[in-house]
């Protein structure tokens, strides 16, 4: 959600003559779009900040912006602690980014806009030249959440649930699709209830529906589905819709009935499951990847065996495993019966170890097998292998000097590991028809 924010920001600072640049030094402007999920991410804003306070004493000119969540919750705060700040503006203020920047430029005072104001739809709908040499893209459809799980700060910060208007969405997609944008994700805190609260006319499977029909979008990916309220339509759609991606991320946050109930997350165990075979049933090839929350608070050893049960009995594809983070004002924050450290570290590890071994059988299964894979780019590894995903949201790397960004190739699966698998273009299937992309490698 914060990528697609960033890119918000981008387009805006683009009408006002802003161009990006890759060597900070050279910056006119530095903005910060900040997280403050788990305490880890609101302590790297700060040390960040530390580094830019060094580079403003040698260029008093350059404006520092601090946005998002960590801005939303400190507010004037940030500027007592970080003085150098020259805009601190909220999740809520984006559109108001442009009037902030010329008030510092005119004014030379120091501004900050936390207001819990402003439309749910973003200002500008069309891509940079910046953003258009890509593959895939993020679309927020709704904004907030409604949820109140007794650990999350979202809707503290992001406000309460609002969907955006469907012809606006879909607009923005053919936009992204005619620059060349092969896979969209759709984003929100709980897509299962978009557009119910605003009335729109679309609920979320009838929004997709409406997605696959846009031309040149090859393929569709949506998150986050909150399990209480993944319906049956929606799973319905798996099977149905030819461009939805067989992958669904699912976070199930821990296998104890207790727990959940303590997390306010509205499903049991018993209801999470059978989703789960429902899934699979409408698409036995899904992906299911999860969240989970290891040592919340009142997590006992009993409850922390029934996570590892219900990991082992799923099968996820990929798990993303977080430490419980005490986040202030939240009702877990006065929760008392807090776990250490150490025991939060120790099951940390230990499912870990276990999803590892998962994922990698996982992705063995691949090898020898055929997969579609979009090419995004350059692979980590540098200038001699593309990367890409398969609809199952396996990264694929594979060298190929006449691949471009964009390109739907087949590849052979050569060999696997723990992140990604390895591969060779298929002789047999080369590029689909009509695939275009923009150039990968210099000349
Ligand atoms: N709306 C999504 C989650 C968004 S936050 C959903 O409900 O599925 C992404 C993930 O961060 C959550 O799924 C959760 O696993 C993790 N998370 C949120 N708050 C956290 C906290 N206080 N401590 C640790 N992990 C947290
Ligand atoms: Fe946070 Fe729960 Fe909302 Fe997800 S559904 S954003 S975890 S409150």
């Amino acid at each position: 959600m914060n990528v697609y924010d960033s890119e918000q920001m981008e387009r805006l600072l683009a009408t006002m003559n802003y161009r990006p640049t890759l060597h900070q030094e050279k910056a006119d402007l530095i903005i910060i779009n900040t997280c403050s999920i788990r305490d880890k991410a609101e302590h790297k804003v700060y040390s960040h900040l530390g580094r830019l306070a060094r580079l403003k004493l040698k260029q008093p000119n350059l404006v520092i912006g601090v946005g998002g969540c960590v801005a939303q919750q400190e507010g004037d705060r940030l500027l007592k602690r970080a003085p150098h700040v020259d805009i601190v503006f909220g999740t809520f203020s984006i559109s108001r980014l442009p009037s902030l920047i010329r008030q510092v430029s005119q004014e030379g005072k120091q501004a900050v806009d936390v207001e819990p104001t402003g439309t749910v739809e973003p200002s500008h709908i069309k891509p940079t030249d910046f953003q258009e040499a890509r593959a895939t893209a993020f679309v927020t459809v709704m904004r907030g959440c409604d949820n109140f799980c007794t650990y999350c700060v979202v809707p503290y910060l992001r406000g309460r649930e609002l969907s955006r208007r469907p012809e606006r969405i879909l607009e923005e997609i053919r936009h992204l699709a005619a620059k060349g944008v092969r896979e969209v994700t759709l984003l929100g805190q709980n897509v299962n209830s978009y557009g119910l609260k605003n009335g729109h006319g679309l609920d979320f499977p009838a929004l997709l529906e409406a997605v696959n029909d846009i031309e040149g979008l090859r393929r569709l990916r949506f998150t986050t589905s909150h399990p209480k309220d993944l319906s049956d339509k929606l799973i319905r759609a798996f099977g149905r819709l030819d461009k939805l991606a067989p992958h669904i991320h699912l976070p199930v946050q821990s296998g104890s009935d207790r727990i959940l109930k303590r997390m306010n997350r509205g499903y049991r165990r018993g209801n999470y499951l059978a989703r789960i075979e429902k899934l699979r049933k409408a698409q036995p090839n899904i992906a299911i990847t999860s969240d989970i929350i290891v040592g919340f608070p009142g997590e006992g050893k009993t409850d922390f065996e029934e996570t590892l049960n219900l990991v082992e009995s799923v099968g996820f594809d990929n798990l993303y495993i977080f430490k419980y983070s005490n986040r202030k004002n939240t009702p877990a924050f006065r929760f008392s019966d807090k776990v250490q450290e150490a025991v939060k570290g120790e099951r940390f590890a230990r499912l870990l170890e276990l999803q590892s071994k998962i994922t990698l059988d996982k992705n063995r299964a691949l090898v020898g097998t055929v997969q579609e894979v979009l090419i995004e780019g350059l692979s980590k590894k540098g200038y001699d292998q593309v990367t890409g995903h398969t609809p199952c949201n396996k990264t694929v790397n594979f060298s190929d000097e006449r691949l471009r960004v964009g390109q739907l190739v087949h590849v052979n699966i050569a060999d696997a590991f723990s992140h990604s698998l390895l591969g060779a273009p298929s002789e047999c299937c080369g590029k689909l028809p009509g695939e275009k992309g923009g150039i990968l490698h210099a000349a």
